[in-house]
């Protein structure tokens, strides 16, 4: 059945491949972005397509008329990327708090589903390994994650509550760490910044001595994780991501090999309170909603390279070892 469905946050990485899928399931999409972390040419590929609207808009303030239509909404406005969030941390409070009240709000008078983008980062630093949606988490609250953390945080607390006081339908997913086309090459997380360090023949920069560990899920994995979560039985929260971990330091490895990069790898400082590892239990979303992830590191990574070669118009000027 076709649906008018809103995506806040559509002009960004994960939101602009969340609409690709929509539309070609014959969807009416209408995405709302402020372009801080986003941008239009993410979703060029559907400015012809009639059933695609892109509207500027920040959802920290009053909706447009236009969102009273649909009914559901993706919540994938926040920037994702450290260096973004905590750059402009009150933005990154109000948007994960007062841009989803609005959206709640909406729901209260038409009844659209809510899906909300949550993250591991609720987990914060785990104490429990691997991390299962019932671990409560090790979060620091005035930290410089904590505006993105916190904010998250409470974003799923006020998901419930509407959803206790109100009967508002939510759904929430907890995204551990995806990559793939349309990172931005200045995004400033790990994938993109190793790939177009390597490309570039500059130094890969490891934080610490790369001995912490992230599991990387594949952008069309977990897009398609998010869409079955939205049309399943569940509220969530569910884990969405790839329980394959690795060091970040493999990562790096892995990406010189890759790309036949001759760039060295350097350790800089650890940023403080980042994760010491990160994988996520999902064997609870696997009962509910049959999903895991299919695509492996190593092919992820292929794509994901040679868009950042086209990105930066780098020919292959490394061989491959
Ligand atoms: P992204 O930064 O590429 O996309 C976020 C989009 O939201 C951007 O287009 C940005 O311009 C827009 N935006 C930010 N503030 C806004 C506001 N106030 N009003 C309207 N638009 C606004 O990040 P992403 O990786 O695509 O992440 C999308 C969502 O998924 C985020 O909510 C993020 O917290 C969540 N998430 C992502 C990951 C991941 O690994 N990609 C992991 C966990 C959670
Ligand atoms: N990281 C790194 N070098 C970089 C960027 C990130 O070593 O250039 C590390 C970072 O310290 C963290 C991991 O890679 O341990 C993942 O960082 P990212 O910013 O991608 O996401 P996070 O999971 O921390 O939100």
């Amino acid at each position: 059945m076709s649906e008018t469905i809103l995506v806040p946050g559509g002009a960004g990485f994960l939101g602009s491949h969340l609409c690709d899928r929509l539309v070609a399931a014959g969807h009416e999409v209408i995405a709302l972005d402020d372009f801080s972390s986003g941008e239009r040419a993410h979703v060029a590929q559907l400015a012809d397509a009639r059933r695609f609207r892109l509207l500027r808009h920040d959802i920290t303030q009053p909706l447009p008329r236009e969102a009273v239509a649909a009914t559901q909404i993706y919540n994938l406005a926040c920037p994702a990327s450290p260096p973004h969030y905590q750059a402009r941390p009150v933005q990154t409070t109000l948007t994960s708090v007062l841009g989803l009240w609005h959206l709640l709000e909406l729901s209260r008078q038409s009844g659209a589903r809510v899906f909300q983008a949550s993250t591991s980062e609720v987990y914060g630093d785990p104490q429990v390994h691997p991390q299962t949606e019932d671990y409560v988490g090790h979060v620091n609250p005035i930290g410089p994650r904590s505006c993105y953390d916190e904010g998250k945080r409470c974003g799923e607390a006020m998901c419930f509550a509407y959803h206790r006081q109100y009967a508002v339908p939510i759904r929430v997913a907890r995204i551990f760490n995806s990559y793939g086309p349309r990172l931005r090459p200045g995004d400033g997380r790990v994938v993109s910044n190793f790939i177009v360090q390597a490309l570039t023949g500059q130094a890969l920069t490891v934080y610490g001595h790369g001995e912490q560990t992230r599991s990387f899920c594949y952008v069309d994995d977990t897009v398609e994780g998010l869409i079955r979560l939205m049309n399943g039985p569940s509220e969530g929260p569910l884990n969405i991501g790839n329980p394959v971990e690795h060091t970040v330091l493999e990562l790096a490895e892995r990406v010189v090999r890759l790309t036949g990069s001759r760039s060295a790898i350097e350790c800089r400082p650890l940023p403080q309170d980042d994760p010491q590892r990160r994988r996520p239990d999902i064997s609870r979303t696997e009962a509910v909603l049959g999903w895991r992830p299919k695509v492996s590191l190593e092919d992820g990574l292929r794509e994901t390279i040679a868009h950042f070669r086209h990105e930066l118009g780098v020919a292959r000027t490394f061989a491959v070892a």
